[in-house]
Protein backbone atom coordinates (compact mmCIF):
# COMPACT_ATOMS: atom_id res chain seq x y z
CA UNK A 1 0.00 0.00 0.00
CA UNK A 2 1.57 3.00 -1.01
CA UNK A 3 1.61 4.67 2.33
CA UNK A 4 3.02 8.36 2.42
CA UNK A 5 5.82 9.06 5.43
CA UNK A 6 5.39 12.88 5.75
CA UNK A 7 8.04 13.34 8.72
CA UNK A 8 10.57 12.03 6.22
CA UNK A 9 10.54 15.18 4.30
CA UNK A 10 9.48 17.45 6.70
CA UNK A 11 10.05 16.98 10.52
CA UNK A 12 8.19 20.06 11.52
CA UNK A 13 5.05 18.73 10.01
CA UNK A 14 2.99 18.40 13.26
CA UNK A 15 -0.65 17.95 11.97
CA UNK A 16 -2.16 16.36 8.73
CA UNK A 17 -5.01 14.85 7.05
CA UNK A 18 -5.23 11.19 6.59
CA UNK A 19 -7.48 8.38 5.63
CA UNK A 20 -7.94 5.10 7.31
CA UNK A 21 -6.38 2.41 5.26
CA UNK A 22 -6.48 -0.56 7.46
CA UNK A 23 -7.15 -1.84 10.64
CA UNK A 24 -5.06 -4.78 12.09
CA UNK A 25 -6.41 -7.60 14.15
CA UNK A 26 -4.53 -6.14 17.25
CA UNK A 27 -6.26 -2.92 16.79
CA UNK A 28 -3.25 -1.08 14.99
CA UNK A 29 -4.46 1.24 12.50
CA UNK A 30 -3.16 1.92 9.12
CA UNK A 31 -3.52 5.33 7.17
CA UNK A 32 -2.95 7.04 3.56
CA UNK A 33 0.11 9.06 5.18
CA UNK A 34 0.73 9.83 8.07
CA UNK A 35 3.06 12.62 10.13
CA UNK A 36 3.64 9.94 13.24
CA UNK A 37 7.40 8.56 13.40
CA UNK A 38 7.26 5.03 13.61
CA UNK A 39 9.86 3.82 16.38
CA UNK A 40 13.56 3.33 14.62
CA UNK A 41 16.36 4.11 14.85
CA UNK A 42 16.49 4.73 18.31
CA UNK A 43 14.15 7.49 17.85
CA UNK A 44 11.00 6.15 19.69
CA UNK A 45 7.52 6.34 17.20
CA UNK A 46 5.08 9.55 18.23
CA UNK A 47 2.62 9.68 20.42
CA UNK A 48 -0.76 11.91 20.51
CA UNK A 49 -4.35 11.43 19.03
CA UNK A 50 -6.06 11.47 15.56
CA UNK A 51 -9.54 14.06 15.58
CA UNK A 52 -12.81 12.53 13.77
CA UNK A 53 -15.07 14.92 11.98
CA UNK A 54 -17.50 14.90 14.69
CA UNK A 55 -14.52 16.22 17.36
CA UNK A 56 -13.99 13.26 19.21
CA UNK A 57 -10.44 11.78 19.59
CA UNK A 58 -8.75 8.23 19.24
CA UNK A 59 -5.82 8.22 21.61
CA UNK A 60 -2.44 6.90 20.14
CA UNK A 61 0.20 5.41 22.46
CA UNK A 62 3.07 4.67 19.89
CA UNK A 63 3.72 3.93 16.44
CA UNK A 64 6.11 1.22 14.43
CA UNK A 65 6.84 -0.69 11.69
CA UNK A 66 4.51 -3.22 10.37
CA UNK A 67 6.55 -6.35 8.18
CA UNK A 68 8.61 -3.18 6.35
CA UNK A 69 9.37 0.09 6.57
CA UNK A 70 6.90 0.83 4.15
CA UNK A 71 4.29 -0.25 6.80
CA UNK A 72 3.21 2.26 9.58
CA UNK A 73 0.99 1.35 12.11
CA UNK A 74 -0.46 3.58 14.84
CA UNK A 75 -1.10 1.76 18.06
CA UNK A 76 -4.57 3.05 19.73
CA UNK A 77 -4.22 3.40 23.63
CA UNK A 78 -7.08 0.39 25.41
CA UNK A 79 -10.66 1.64 24.79
CA UNK A 80 -10.27 3.56 22.18
CA UNK A 81 -12.66 3.78 19.31
CA UNK A 82 -11.82 2.10 16.46
CA UNK A 83 -12.52 4.47 13.12
CA UNK A 84 -14.14 3.10 10.29
CA UNK A 85 -11.78 2.09 6.52
CA UNK A 86 -12.39 5.20 4.68
CA UNK A 87 -13.05 7.72 7.46
CA UNK A 88 -11.03 11.01 7.10
CA UNK A 89 -9.11 11.53 10.40
CA UNK A 90 -7.07 14.66 11.37
CA UNK A 91 -3.73 14.03 13.11
CA UNK A 92 -2.09 15.53 15.82
CA UNK A 93 1.70 14.23 17.32
CA UNK A 94 2.53 14.98 21.05
CA UNK A 95 4.29 17.94 19.86
CA UNK A 96 6.12 18.63 22.58
CA UNK A 97 7.79 15.11 23.03
CA UNK A 98 8.44 15.15 19.75
CA UNK A 99 10.47 18.41 19.68
CA UNK A 100 12.53 16.88 22.80
CA UNK A 101 12.96 13.60 21.15
CA UNK A 102 14.05 16.09 17.42
CA UNK A 103 16.59 17.98 20.02
CA UNK A 104 18.15 15.38 21.64
CA UNK A 105 18.44 13.11 18.30
CA UNK A 106 20.38 16.08 16.97
CA UNK A 107 22.60 16.27 19.93
CA UNK A 108 23.19 12.82 19.34
CA UNK A 109 24.93 13.83 15.43
CA UNK A 110 26.72 16.29 17.16
CA UNK A 111 28.21 14.30 19.93
CA UNK A 112 29.16 11.74 16.88
CA UNK A 113 31.18 14.45 15.38
CA UNK A 114 32.75 15.08 18.87
CA UNK A 115 33.93 12.10 19.27
CA UNK A 116 34.70 10.06 16.38
CA UNK A 117 34.46 6.80 17.21
CA UNK A 118 32.40 3.57 16.11
CA UNK A 119 28.79 3.85 17.27
CA UNK A 120 27.59 0.54 18.78
CA UNK A 121 24.18 1.29 19.74
CA UNK A 122 21.99 3.96 20.18
CA UNK A 123 18.69 5.47 22.04
CA UNK A 124 16.75 8.47 22.49
CA UNK A 125 14.04 9.31 25.18
CA UNK A 126 12.22 12.68 25.70
CA UNK A 127 14.62 13.78 28.45
CA UNK A 128 18.22 11.62 27.80
CA UNK A 129 20.15 10.64 25.38
CA UNK A 130 22.47 7.60 25.20
CA UNK A 131 25.01 6.75 22.49
CA UNK A 132 27.52 3.58 23.20
CA UNK A 133 30.91 3.97 21.18
CA UNK A 134 33.69 1.47 20.67
CA UNK A 135 36.29 3.02 22.40
CA UNK A 136 39.19 2.56 24.89
CA UNK A 137 40.02 6.10 25.77
CA UNK A 138 39.08 7.83 28.73
CA UNK A 139 37.65 11.41 27.99
CA UNK A 140 36.12 14.19 29.84
CA UNK A 141 32.99 15.04 30.65
CA UNK A 142 33.35 18.91 30.74
CA UNK A 143 35.68 18.94 27.62
CA UNK A 144 33.01 17.10 25.44
CA UNK A 145 29.99 19.77 26.73
CA UNK A 146 32.07 22.27 25.38
CA UNK A 147 32.44 21.01 22.17
CA UNK A 148 29.14 20.28 22.06
CA UNK A 149 27.98 23.58 22.49
CA UNK A 150 29.89 24.78 20.39
CA UNK A 151 28.74 23.06 17.44
CA UNK A 152 24.91 23.87 19.28
CA UNK A 153 25.78 27.73 19.01
CA UNK A 154 27.61 28.15 15.78
CA UNK A 155 24.11 27.47 14.75
CA UNK A 156 25.02 24.93 11.91
CA UNK A 157 21.58 24.13 9.63
CA UNK A 158 20.80 20.60 9.58
CA UNK A 159 18.94 19.16 6.46
CA UNK A 160 17.99 16.01 4.38
CA UNK A 161 20.20 14.78 1.33
CA UNK A 162 19.28 11.74 -0.79
CA UNK A 163 21.96 10.03 -2.11
CA UNK A 164 21.82 7.21 -5.12
CA UNK A 165 22.79 3.86 -3.64
CA UNK A 166 25.65 3.96 -6.17
CA UNK A 167 26.50 7.05 -4.68
CA UNK A 168 26.72 5.12 -1.45
CA UNK A 169 28.50 2.61 -2.62
CA UNK A 170 31.50 4.98 -3.40
CA UNK A 171 31.45 6.15 -0.33
CA UNK A 172 30.62 3.83 2.40
CA UNK A 173 32.79 5.22 5.17
CA UNK A 174 30.28 7.87 5.48
CA UNK A 175 28.58 4.81 8.39
CA UNK A 176 29.45 5.70 11.66
CA UNK A 177 27.34 2.56 13.12
CA UNK A 178 29.45 -0.32 13.76
CA UNK A 179 26.51 -2.66 13.07
CA UNK A 180 23.43 -1.06 11.90
CA UNK A 181 23.75 -0.76 8.13
CA UNK A 182 21.53 1.65 6.72
CA UNK A 183 18.40 0.21 4.57
CA UNK A 184 19.38 -1.01 1.30
CA UNK A 185 17.31 -1.99 -1.86
CA UNK A 186 15.41 1.06 -1.74
CA UNK A 187 17.21 2.81 -4.70
CA UNK A 188 17.74 5.80 -2.45
CA UNK A 189 19.54 6.53 0.90
CA UNK A 190 18.54 9.28 3.07
CA UNK A 191 21.70 11.25 4.72
CA UNK A 192 21.25 13.87 7.13
CA UNK A 193 23.86 16.75 6.68
CA UNK A 194 24.99 19.18 9.33
CA UNK A 195 26.90 23.08 8.12
CA UNK A 196 26.93 24.49 4.80
CA UNK A 197 27.72 21.56 2.24
CA UNK A 198 27.87 19.25 4.97
CA UNK A 199 31.13 20.13 6.07
CA UNK A 200 30.15 19.34 9.96
CA UNK A 201 29.04 16.08 9.14
CA UNK A 202 26.98 13.66 6.99
CA UNK A 203 25.14 10.44 8.22
CA UNK A 204 22.53 8.10 6.68
CA UNK A 205 19.84 8.20 9.39
CA UNK A 206 15.71 8.11 8.61
CA UNK A 207 15.04 9.46 12.01
CA UNK A 208 13.53 13.30 12.70
CA UNK A 209 15.93 16.39 13.46
CA UNK A 210 15.77 20.17 14.11
CA UNK A 211 16.75 22.38 11.11
CA UNK A 212 19.36 24.42 12.93
CA UNK A 213 21.65 23.18 15.71
CA UNK A 214 20.89 26.12 17.90
CA UNK A 215 17.17 24.62 18.57
CA UNK A 216 19.08 22.20 20.47
CA UNK A 217 19.22 24.18 22.83
CA UNK A 218 21.55 24.02 26.29
CA UNK A 219 22.47 20.01 26.67
CA UNK A 220 25.53 18.72 28.60
CA UNK A 221 26.88 15.21 29.52
CA UNK A 222 25.50 13.91 31.92
CA UNK A 223 27.69 10.97 32.69
CA UNK A 224 30.04 8.91 30.97
CA UNK A 225 29.66 4.89 31.71
CA UNK A 226 32.64 2.21 30.85
CA UNK A 227 30.79 -0.70 29.51
CA UNK A 228 33.27 -3.64 29.53
CA UNK A 229 36.94 -2.14 27.89
CA UNK A 230 36.26 -0.73 24.56
CA UNK A 231 32.97 0.43 25.33
CA UNK A 232 31.81 3.80 27.03
CA UNK A 233 28.33 4.78 27.19
CA UNK A 234 27.52 9.00 26.83
CA UNK A 235 24.30 10.06 28.56
CA UNK A 236 22.73 13.24 26.84
CA UNK A 237 20.63 15.86 28.73
CA UNK A 238 19.27 19.26 28.53
CA UNK A 239 20.24 22.18 30.57
CA UNK A 240 23.44 23.31 32.26
CA UNK A 241 26.06 20.64 33.42
CA UNK A 242 25.72 20.45 37.37
CA UNK A 243 28.41 22.03 38.94
ZN1 LIG B 1 19.49 11.06 12.90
Amino acid sequence: MGMKALFADDAYLSTCEATVTGIREDGGIELDQTCFYATSGGQPGDTGFFERADGTRIRIEGTINGATKAEIIHLPAADQPAPDIGETVTLHIDWDRRYKLMRLHTACHLLSVVCPYPITGASIAEDDARVDFDMSETIDKAEVTEKLMALVEANHPVYIEWISEEEFEANPDIVKSKNVRPPRGLGRMRLVCIGDQATVDSQPCGGTHVSETAEVGQIHIGKIEKKGRENRRFRIRFGEMPA
